[in-house]
């Protein structure tokens, strides 16, 4: 069992254009860019974080976007809806801008008693803006998004799945909780969290497995306070019989990976050291940002990347 898993810490998914993605997250939704970086894995890609004032873990959206690459195509195995927290009271403000911003997939529904707004991102990856009450955490409000609509972070993320057993048995090992169904959805939540703290398995027995692509989610981060608490978590999973990767340094948080049994890939994210390490709280996201290990290659990284203002 874990005992130390406080939520979500980050969501990463692919997209194509990197302009595009920058101008929907900063400027529709006015999250802060609070990283600009490269795919350690695929340094001519660009990494590119989202968030709160200092990106505080539970709030933090991230892309890799690929340039081109065919859309992923919705289906089970997959977070089929990333959701954000947004203010009670704020959803027709937000269907109003969305709106006027040509946003597509606009529809407003309940769930759990909550009011939510889905809309499409750029590549067609399915978010939902939920009304919920703001839980010790302060709304983003760039690009003139008022304080009482801003987005406070993730509300949790809802997944797609076939059978939904073996992931609500993982998520049990994880801490989380049952805390009720609605329709065709199960959600679970852990107690004393950072507020990104639900999980939604909607089982969909017939569901086509979903196709990976741009506006897929890539992986889905849960976070623990700092490196001992992810050590016993590593250890207590690979007890269990599942294939974990070794810690790996990502320069904001140290990262572990391992597949849930419907298909996910998830992560285990330290809160540690944090987005402000290499750059000032006021400056954020604003230069690019490169592991050590390729600042000999910045000048030719720097000539592939499209440039991204504000
Ligand atoms: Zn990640």
């Amino acid at each position: 069992m874990i005992t130390d898993i406080k939520g979500l810490h980050h969501v990463t998914s692919m997209a194509t254009d990197a302009v595009e993605n920058n101008a929907f997250f900063t400027g529709t939704l006015g999250l802060r860019r609070v990283k600009k970086t490269v795919n350690f894995d695929a340094p001519e890609v660009y990494h590119l974080y989202y968030g709160d004032e200092v990106g505080t873990p539970g709030s933090v959206m991230t892309y890799f976007p690929f340039g081109r690459m065919p859309r992923g195509t919705r289906g089970a195995g997959e977070v089929g809806v990333t959701e954000f927290a947004v203010p009670e009271g704020s959803l027709s403000f937000w269907q109003d801008r969305l709106d006027q911003s040509g946003v597509t997939g606009l529809g407003v529904e309940s769930a759990f008693g909550e009011r939510r707004l889905k809309f499409d991102g750029p590549d067609g990856d399915a978010f939902a803006l939920v009304e919920s009450p703001p839980r010790g955490r302060a709304p983003w409000t760039g690009q003139g998004i008022p304080q009482d609509a801003g987005i406070l972070g993730f509300n949790g993320a809802r997944f797609v799945l076939r059978d939904g057993a073996a992931t609500a048995e993982l998520l049990r090992f994880m801490g989380y909780g049952k805390i009720g169904t609605d329709g065709d959805i199960t959600r679970y939540a852990i107690e004393n969290g950072n507020a990104a703290d639900r999980i939604d398995l909607q089982v969909v027995g017939d569901a086509p497995s979903a196709g990976q692509g741009a506006g897929s989610v890539h992986h889905i981060a849960f976070a623990v306070e700092g490196r001992a608490a992810q050590q016993s978590a590593r250890e207590a999973l690979l007890d269990t019989g599942y294939q974990v990767t070794p810690v790996i340094d990502r320069d904001y948080f140290w990262a572990i990976y391992f597949r849930a049994p419907g298909g996910i890939l998830f992560e285990i994210a330290t809160n540690e050291p944090g987005f402000d390490r290499d750059e000032d709280v006021a400056q954020l996201g604003e230069t690019l940002k490169l592991p050590e290990r390729y600042e000999p290659f910045r000048d030719k990284i720097e000539a592939i990347l499209p440039p991204i203002q504000s």
